[in-house]
């Protein structure tokens, strides 16, 4: 399963609504996944991933309609966490983040997003609950 950084919180605020049918039933897809095993392992990519596959606003391999805003939301997670184009554990990576994010990194990051201000990813990611899975 290939994830690019901002997905990584977007995938723990993520409440059911998305774009479409088909990026939601992806969505639904990855987070089922992703969420219930324990042992699951990610692969970060610093471009499109197999959220924006099914997204209608991906234009091409690492183009997204709003790839300014995307890529600079995804720069901000990449340097707050200091993370690498690798394979992690998708528990124990979103568990560092939660540990080492405050709300105001936060609205850093996640302020250009259109879903920020109506998703519950500020209370599920600033929380301090571990991702038990
Ligand atoms: S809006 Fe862009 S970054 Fe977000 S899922 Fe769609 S293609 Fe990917």
């Amino acid at each position: 399963m290939k994830l690019r950084p901002h997905h990584l919180m977007c995938t723990q605020g993520y409440g059911g609504k998305g774009y479409d049918k088909s990026f939601v039933e992806n969505m639904n897809y990855i987070t089922n996944v992703i969420k219930n095993d324990k042992n699951a392992i990610i692969e970060l990519v610093f471009s499109t991933d197999d959220i924006c596959k099914s997204c209608p606003n991906m234009k091409g391999l690492n183009l997204c309609n709003t790839n300014n805003k995307v890529k600079s939301i995804d720069n901000k997670v990449i340097k707050y966490f200091n993370l690498e184009e690798k394979k992690y554990n998708y528990h124990e990576i979103v568990n560092f983040i939660k540990e080492n994010i405050t709300e105001e990194i936060m609205d850093d990051i996640c302020s250009l997003c259109e879903w920020y201000s109506i998703s519950n990813c500020k209370n599920v990611m600033c929380n301090k609950n571990k991702d038990k899975k």
